[in-house]
């Protein structure tokens, strides 16, 4: 008789087999199929988006008159500056096709290099042998190049020679290899071609440090802050340190459970740059932080659920749920801003200006602010407190200063409608608008709601079930000929 735990390891071995699924090769060869289908289908997109784009970026140098002078009068003076106005085409490929505008630029520039000098990488994509994805990061890295887009002849030779060995060292490894080792060689062979230009990418990678927040949804969103790393390391080292002292030792959520390690972490980074009610007295600098949260009073005192906006600076605010609100609120012991939106357009006097001053006043361009949160051109996200203030109908043409006629834009989009061939041809005082791209397409923007969600409506009360119908007489016997 076998020990006990021989029969019970045969029987566990017998259960693995048992489990092992084998891929059906038919499936696996359509679904290899599919991909170099996928493959050419990008490719054919990508020859359409150069035929529009044109194979090199096109900027536009406009001079533009400023339009901040505050002005009592209609007389508008002004004064001169030159902006550049890059590749402005993006524009009407994202709008159309709702792409961002990153990804509407880096989809062009992918083109434009598919379709001129990476063209042995198009031909690898189209034949199988690599995958988009691959493709990707061979185009990433020569759109990197300093000399990629520069417009004079000699320069654009020697930039489709650095090319031919960006492939020469990548493509034989992306046919091989995962996309990660595929990036790996990308960035060596990049290296060497382009070193200074390495370098100066580096440097001015730095000015790009920056904290942004990511909403991840449910409440929660990533703080993120781009540094060196060894300033990284330390910020995270600081982290650690304070949480693990002694003031976060007996730390427990509402429910007197111990918090999870990572969370305690969190604690204490709030502890350290906004303070904390729980702070001991003296033991750590209470700093002063500006948030914008605009919600509406009921919610803010909790008569009612509904979601607020929350921002700080001039970044895109993010949708936060009231309950949220009101805790962060009872948790730290910063000084915060509150700003309870004011969305009625008839209460003030200074809502609309008509044409007696060009200039809005700081009341109607708060309310063009909070009413808009972003850009009003289509799909831009951009804050609508770090942009201008527009006339959608120009003032020049007779557009007043008006909630019904001004508008947040951000530079760029602000200056595509001056120079670039776009246009508002509808505007509503609740922030609505519709736009008409260079091509002649419009294309419609929908106001902001800021009010809080209605609440679900009562199930109305179920009918009582009707009798049952009395049942059909038997039909009589068909004693016709039949129809054929
Ligand atoms: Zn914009």
């Amino acid at each position: 008789m076998r020990p006990v735990h021989q029969a019970r390891d045969a029987r566990q071995a017998r259960d693995a087999r048992e489990a092992v699924v084998i891929a059906d090769p038919v499936l696996l060869e359509q679904l290899r199929h599919q991909e170099v289908e996928r493959n050419r289908l990008y490719l054919e997109q990508a020859r359409i988006l150069r035929e529009i784009a044109g194979p090199h970026r096109i900027s536009q140098v406009v001079s533009i008159e400023s339009d901040c002078p505050t002005q009592s009068t209609t007389q508008v003076s002004s004064t001169l500056r030159t902006i550049t106005i890059d590749d402005g085409i993006r524009e009407q490929v994202a709008v159309h096709l709702r792409w961002s505008f990153t990804e509407s630029q880096r989809r062009i520039d992918h083109a434009r290099m598919l379709y001129g000098p990476l063209s042995e990488t198009a031909q690898a994509l189209y034949s199988g042998r690599i995958s988009v994805d691959h493709a990707t990061v061979i185009c990433n890295a020569a759109a990197k190049h300093s000399l990629a887009w520069q417009p004079d002849a000699d320069t654009q030779q020697q930039f489709i020679r650095d090319c031919a060995h960006l492939q020469n060292r990548v493509l034989p490894i992306a046919v091989e290899s995962t996309v990660s080792r595929t990036k790996s060689a990308a960035d060596k062979a990049l290296e060497r071609i382009d070193s200074e230009g390495q370098r100066e990418r580096r440097r001015s990678q730095r000015l790009l440090h920056d904290i942004s927040i990511i909403d991840e949804g449910d409440g929660r969103a990533l703080l993120l802050a781009r540094m060196g790393i060894l300033e990284a390391q330390a910020c995270a080292a600081a982290i650690r340190a304070h949480a693990g002292s002694e003031k976060f030792a007996d730390l427990c959520d509402p429910q007197g459970n111990a918090l999870p390690a990572g969370r305690t972490r969190i604690a204490a980074l709030i502890d350290l740059l906004v303070g904390s009610r729980s702070a001991v007295a003296g033991a750590g600098t209470t700093l002063t932080a500006q948030v914008d949260l605009v919600i509406d009073l009921n919610t803010l005192i909790g008569l009612q659920e509904a979601m607020g906006t929350c921002t700080e600076g001039n970044r895109t605010p993010f949708q936060v749920a009231g309950s949220d609100i009101r805790d962060f609120l009872s948790m730290v012991d910063c000084d915060l801003t509150l700003r309870r939106l004011v969305t009625d357009p008839l209460r003030g006097h200074l809502l609309d200006l008509g044409r007696t001053r060009y200039t809005p006043g700081a009341e109607l361009r708060r309310l063009i602010q909070a009413r808009d949160i972003t850009c009003r051109f289509p799909g831009c996200n951009r804050s609508a407190k770090g942009g201008e203030i527009d006339h959608a109908q120009e003032w020049n043409r007779g557009g007043e200063t008006s909630a019904a006629n001004l508008g947040a834009l951000c530079t760029r989009h602000h200056q595509l409608k001056t120079h670039g061939g776009w246009s508002i041809v509808a505007s509503g005082a609740n922030g609505c608008c519709t736009w008409r791209a260079p091509h002649g397409v419009t294309y419609s923007v929908p106001p902001n709601s800021h009010a809080p969600e209605p609440p679900t409506p009562e199930p109305p009360t179920p009918e009582p079930p009707a009798p049952e119908p009395p049942a059909p007489d038997p039909p009589a016997p068909d004693n016709s000929d039949p129809p054929f």
